[in-house]
């Protein structure tokens, strides 16, 4: 995992390495059952080199508290590890380039239980799929992953009904890991 964190603070591999400040590898529990996915990071990672400590991050953060999670021991990465410019969304070239060099080889290392997909360029990136709508709250078997779907952080900011059901969605997220086996296995 080291070796990877390396290879995304040294990328070069699109244009988004000329404007960053820091590259943002994953971070977190390398064991954790549970991988968070984000789409990128934003103006506080750029500074920081570290994933969702921004508003978004603090959504994702007080959620997962209150879920019984504790972030510590959860690992939380993202589809672009660069921030695009003004938070414009990552461009298809760009995803592909970095899902490829970095996200799916995180994945493949850290094998986890089930992905948590955070909002719809994570959703689109990963498993190509549009209407976040349809696909919130579902388990989506894809082998050789589960991947549970939720909104994005920074779309509850404004929308607190937004919010509760994410809320709601990372304490059903939590009791799926705990409950582990059997309710996993149900959802398959
Ligand atoms: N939004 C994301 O998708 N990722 C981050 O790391 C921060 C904000």
């Amino acid at each position: 995992m080291e070796s990877i964190s390396k290879q995304v603070v040294n990328c070069l591999l699109c244009d988004l390495a000329k404007s960053r400040i820091n590259a943002v590898p994953g971070n977190g529990d390398i064991k954790s059952k549970v991988v968070f996915v984000g789409e990128a990071p934003g103006k506080n990672e750029d500074e920081t080199g570290v994933p969702f400590v921004g508003s978004a991050g603090k959504i994702l953060e007080k959620a997962l508290r209150e879920a019984g999670f504790d972030r510590k021991e959860v690992y939380i990465t993202n589809v672009v590890k660069c921030r695009p410019p003004n938070n414009r969304i990552p461009n298809e070239f760009e995803i592909e380039t970095c899902t490829s060099a970095h996200l799916k080889v995180e994945l493949q290392v850290l094998s986890p239980k089930i992905v948590c997909i955070l909002g719809a360029t994570a959703l689109k990136s990963l498993l190509g799929l549009g209407h976040m709508t349809l696909y919130r709250g579902k388990i989506i078997t894809r082998p050789p992953y589960r991947y549970f779907v939720t909104y994005h952080p920074a779309a509850t900011i404004y929308n607190n009904k937004l919010k509760e059901t994410f809320d709601s969605d990372i304490k059903r997220l939590y009791s799926l890991i705990k409950g582990e086996n059997k309710t996993l296995n149900d959802f398959a």
